[in-house]
């Protein structure tokens, strides 16, 4: 239960290139419970392939200011310090714990913090990385989205965000896809149990 909705919230953080995507993806279609991913907005231009609504809610800066003052982001931070802005929408944590929903939040160590300072929320929180350093390095260059400069910053952010690791209630290391999948699903069905009444 989150807020007196019937929902609950899960947080999923980690350094870029950590695998989360791929991750959430398939868990969001193994995982037996009524997940839904909370769609973001970002000032970052789309990546190739990517929709607008669909990966993030794509806006100009001016846009995103505006509803940051319309106070519309539960939280909203400038992850890399490369100039682009992230944040959660309330409209979208709202309407999927309304309705029953297990929605997950993918965002970064200091959007976590602000919900898990913000005691609103019983969010299931976890953090996800590679294991190594140099892990992390190889699949941020396999990914090819980023340029040497973009990847050197994520790189760096990377070794503050892990001082951010016992914040969160799990650590999952993604060696495999599926068998984090298979963890973090077991992570959720056991959290389910305990709730006192599960509708869901
Ligand atoms: P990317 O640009 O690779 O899609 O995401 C960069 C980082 O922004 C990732 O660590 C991701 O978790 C984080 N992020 C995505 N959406 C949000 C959000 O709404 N709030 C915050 N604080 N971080 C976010």
């Amino acid at each position: 239960m989150s807020d007196g909705y019937p929902g609950r919230l899960i947080i999923i953080s980690g350094p870029s290139g950590a695998g989360k995507s791929t991750v959430v993806r398939e868990l969001m279609s193994k995982c037996e419970l009524p997940l839904v991913l909370s769609v973001s907005a970002t000032t970052r231009p789309p990546r190739p392939g990517e929709q607008d609504g669909v990966q993030y809610f794509f806006l100009s800066k001016d846009e995103f200011s505006k509803r940051k003052l319309a106070n519309e982001f539960l939280e909203c931070k400038e992850v890399f310090g490369l100039g682009h802005w992230y944040g959660t929408l309330q409209s979208q944590v709202a309407s999927g714990l309304k309705a029953g929903k297990w929605v997950i939040l993918e965002i970064d160590v200091q959007g976590a913090t602000t919900i898990l300072e913000n005691k609103t929320f019983n969010p299931i929180s976890l953090f996800i990385h590679p294991g190594s350093m140099d892990e992390l390095e190889k699949r941020l260059r396999l990914r090819k989205t980023e340029d040497e400069d973009a990847i050197a910053a994520r790189l760096e952010t990377s070794v503050s965000e892990m001082q951010y690791l016992h914040r969160y209630q799990y650590e999952i290391i993604n060696g495999s896809v599926d068998v984090a999948v298979a963890e973090i699903c077991q992570i959720l069905k056991d959290q389910k149990e305990k709730q006192p009444c599960s509708k869901n």
